[in-house]
């Protein structure tokens, strides 16, 4: 826009700019007294198998901001990645997942669902980690088999070697790990070989359009494909409409994550899973 503004003017600063960074420095801020003031809380999202049987949830943190309302995760996650308050914040969020499984385990319903977390690659890559983990399983009684962690295709880039054997411990204690996003980082074939995975989640920008685009319908497939040959589970995740979900459902797929079964919602408002699908 400086350039908009033609030679013979300075700008250093558009107003639209200087608003962003304003906003940026204030969302900092309180999102520095955020853990303090209780602002935050998890959702749940059901995932699915093909009877649309609830198998377990995805946790997916929410801030709720005193005045701006519900902040999204895609705004202020990042935030919290560049300042390091995301160590803090993941420590809240596997405790808070754990309690919450703790509780789980009390009901007869609810009692074999696991609970699948989003870890930060600053939280993974901490040398204490795994202690800290560990810690929280213990504190909290939660059962490690039901917990599962998501990492994404980038953060296993550095450390690898390390991350590995921190995976190694970790699955020993039962956890379960899922790749997030699957299919939109550069993941090869042997690399994923090496990783102790348990689940590949095919993201959902391939799902949008697995009925329009011959390409996105073909990486779905491969997806599935790969999954039953590495020996890993495959997850389609932000089904939207039926159509997607028989789409899947006849390429091999057989746990789902969406709109369609259910949007993420308080551990309360957690039911049963609609039948969208007919049984067939
Ligand atoms: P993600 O882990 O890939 O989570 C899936 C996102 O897709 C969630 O967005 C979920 O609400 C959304 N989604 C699921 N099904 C559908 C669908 O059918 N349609 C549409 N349009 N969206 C769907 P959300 O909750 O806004 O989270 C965004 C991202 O923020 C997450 O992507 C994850 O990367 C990050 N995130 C959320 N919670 C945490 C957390 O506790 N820790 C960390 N480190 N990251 C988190
Ligand atoms: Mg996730
Ligand atoms: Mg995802
Ligand atoms: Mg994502």
């Amino acid at each position: 826009r400086a350039k908009d503004a033609g030679r013979d003017q300075v700008c250093f600063f558009d107003p639209a700019m200087q608003t962003e960074v304003l906003e940026r420095a204030m969302l900092l801020r309180d999102l520095r007294q955020a853990l303090d003031n209780d602002e935050f809380c998890l959702f749940y999202q059901p995932v699915v198998d093909g009877q649309q049987r609830i198998l377990g949830v995805e946790a997916l943190i929410r801030w709720q901001h005193p005045q701006l309302g519900m902040v999204s995760p895609a705004t202020f996650i990042p935030l919290a990645e560049d300042c390091g308050l995301i160590l803090s914040i993941g420590q809240w969020v596997l405790k808070t997942a754990c309690l919450q499984l703790a509780s789980w385990a009390q009901d007869p319903e609810r009692a074999d669902w696991h609970i699948a977390v989003n870890v930060s690659a600053r939280q993974l890559n901490q040398d204490d980690f795994v202690d800290q983990v560990a810690a929280i399983i213990d504190s909290t009684g939660a059962c490690a088999a039901r917990l599962r962690m998501e990492l994404t295709e980038s953060m296993l880039q550095e450390n690898l070697p390390r991350t590995i054997s921190k995976m190694r411990i970790l699955r020993q204690m039962g956890i379960r790990f899922s790749l997030d996003d699957f299919g939109t980082g550069y993941s090869s074939f042997s690399y994923l070989q090496r990783l102790p995975m348990d689940q590949l989640k095919i993201d959902k920008s391939f799902i949008d359009h697995v009925l329009t685009d011959a390409n996105d319908a073909a990486i779905a497939g491969t997806i599935v494909a790969l999954g039953r040959t590495l020996g890993l589970g495959v997850v389609a995740e932000g089904v939207e409409t039926v159509e997607q979900m028989r789409f899947l459902v006849d390429s091999g797929c057989q746990v789902f994550q969406g709109y369609l079964f259910g949007r993420p919602v308080e551990a309360a408002a957690l039911g049963r899973s609609r039948q969208v699908l007919a049984a067939s």
